[in-house]
C-alpha cells in the first residue's frame, strides 16, 4: 500500500499528475490516497521528488 510521509511533502503536485488511476488528492496541503483505485504502479514513488511516497506491505 501507499503511504504518503506528510512531514516531507512540499505539494507539488507530481505524483497526482502522473497516477493513471487518478487515486491521489490534493487538498489543502495534504495528499492523500484513495486506496480503491490504487492499483500499485509506483509511478507516484518513482516521481516524488523527495521521496515522500512510501510503500507499506
Ligand atoms: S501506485 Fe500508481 S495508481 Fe497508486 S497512487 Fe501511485 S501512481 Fe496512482
Ligand atoms: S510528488 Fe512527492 S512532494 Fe510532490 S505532491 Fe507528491 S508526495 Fe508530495
Amino acid at each position: 500500500m501507499i503511504v504518503f510521509r506528510q512531514e516531507l511533502c512540499d505539494h507539488c503536485g507530481t505524483c497526482v499528475s502522473v497516477c493513471p488511476q487518478d487515486a491521489i488528492v490534493l487538498y489543502e496541503k495534504k495528499i492523500q490516497l484513495v486506496s480503491e483505485r490504487c492499483d500499485g504502479c509506483r509511478r507516484c514513488l518513482i516521481v516524488c521528488p523527495v521521496r515522500a511516497v512510501e510503500v507499506q506491505e
